[in-house]
């Protein structure tokens, strides 16, 4: 297992870290999950640590909120070995709240310190109006550092690039937990500027939260058809990043636990030359999917409520990076009665859409073809 310093924090973090967000479920006759099953998911957790894995993800709202009492009853024996990342969501944003859920983690996770703790999804506005005023979260954050029950303050989030910067640059966090990977670089920048003011950070989704689990020939083609698996090669290419101390996984299976301890331990991250070859192939596929469409929006609104770029999008996955069954999976969303955006088949073949495309899109037909392909 590689090891990396996680920022000013000054721990060692294995490069791979877990996320308790998948595991198995016992499920009611009607299908509820109504807890963890621990039979089979707590020897996952510890082949994980014995094969180096030293850090764990969790939140008590994860897999319907079982993720921290499952994750204290797997770290029996293992405590002090494991570092603790969690979160507090300040749901109702006043300090007795943040409180009171600081409480239960530590319940739930049966233990009295915890090692990264998160303002869960925290936003630039957030931080402004609700956390750093007197008598705020912030103060809450404090005291429970003060009193050695948090070692380290840190955020998750899924703010704007450039808001995440201008929460690093507060100097009030030690550590930083964001979404990157091979399919959304758009923190790239941030990343470098977190690490540089001294953040650990922990990336969420370096598999693309599962759709670059599937395998996709275009992506293994990327590296010359190397027996590499797409999972393998989107690991890889988060752990190449120099500013990336941890990417989480949210692994759900023994094969997946294996092949992830392996790629962070034995293959490591992506050469220079290989990660040259993934940065032209995806400069070459972000061309070819603009010529489907750009995402400009120009066509909107469809008196249909059809939202044309992102039925495109998720056409893409299959006909760009031919991620098939994450594509068909994100299309039968929309086929669900209650989908707040509406299938392609729900077209009517008005034309307005067309005449306002600046790409000279033959919408209507590519929406077809869409439905036919993936419904
Ligand atoms: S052609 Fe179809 S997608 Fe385009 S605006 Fe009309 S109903 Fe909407
Ligand atoms: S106007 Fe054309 S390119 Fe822009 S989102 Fe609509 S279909 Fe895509």
């Amino acid at each position: 297992m590689i090891y990396k310093e996680y920022g000013r924090t000054g721990k060692m973090v294995s490069s791979l870290g877990f996320g308790i967000a998948r595991m198995p479920m016992l499920l009611d006759a009607e299908g509820k999950a109504v807890g963890v099953d621990d039979e089979k998911a707590i020897p996952m957790v510890h082949k994980a640590f014995e094969l180096g894995v030293n850090i764990v993800d969790t939140g008590h709202w994860y897999m319907n909120g079982f993720s921290e009492a499952f994750t204290g009853r797997a770290l029996k024996g293992w405590r002090d070995k494991v570092f603790i990342s969690t979160k507090n969501g300040a749901e109702e944003g006043t300090y007795d709240c943040w409180m009171k859920w600081l409480e239960r983690s530590l319940t739930e996770l049966q233990t009295d310190y915890i090692d990264f703790y998160l303002f869960w999804g925290l936003s630039l506005e957030q931080w402004q109006t609700q956390i750093n005023k007197p008598g705020g979260l912030i103060d809450a954050m404090r005291k429970a550092k003060d009193e050695g029950v948090v070692k380290h303050i840190s955020f998750s989030t899924h703010d704007s690039a450039q808001n995440i910067s201008a929460l690093a640059d507060e100097g009030f966090f030690e550590s930083v937990l964001m979404q990157y990977n091979l399919l959304d670089r758009a923190n790239e920048e941030t990343i470098r500027h977190c690490s540089e003011k001294g953040l650990g950070v922990s990336i969420m989704g370096p598999v693309g939260g599962g759709r670059l689990g599937e395998p996709s020939k275009v992506i293994q083609q990327m590296l010359g058809g190397k027996s590499m698996s797409t999972a393998e090669i989107a690991l890889r290419f988060v752990l190449a990043n120099p500013y990336v101390n941890v990417a989480f996984s949210g692994m759900d299976s023994m094969e997946s636990i294996l092949e992830n301890c392996a790629t962070a331990s034995v293959q490591g991250p992506l050469t220079p030359e290989e990660l040259r070859k993934v940065d032209e192939s995806f400069g070459e596929i972000k061309n070819l999917a603009a010529l489907y469409c750009t995402g400009c929006n120009y066509c909107m609104p469809c008196p249909q409520g059809l939202n044309i770029a992102k039925i495109f999008d998720i056409m893409n996955y299959h006909r760009v990076y031919g991620l098939t069954e994450h594509a068909k999976a994100e299309y039968a969303n929309l086929l669900k009665p209650d989908s707040q955006n509406k299938p392609a088949s729900a077209c009517v073949e008005c034309g307005e859409c067309e005449r306002k495309c600046p790409q000279k899109i033959e919408v209507m037909r590519q929406l077809k073809e869409t439905h036919d392909t993936l419904a």
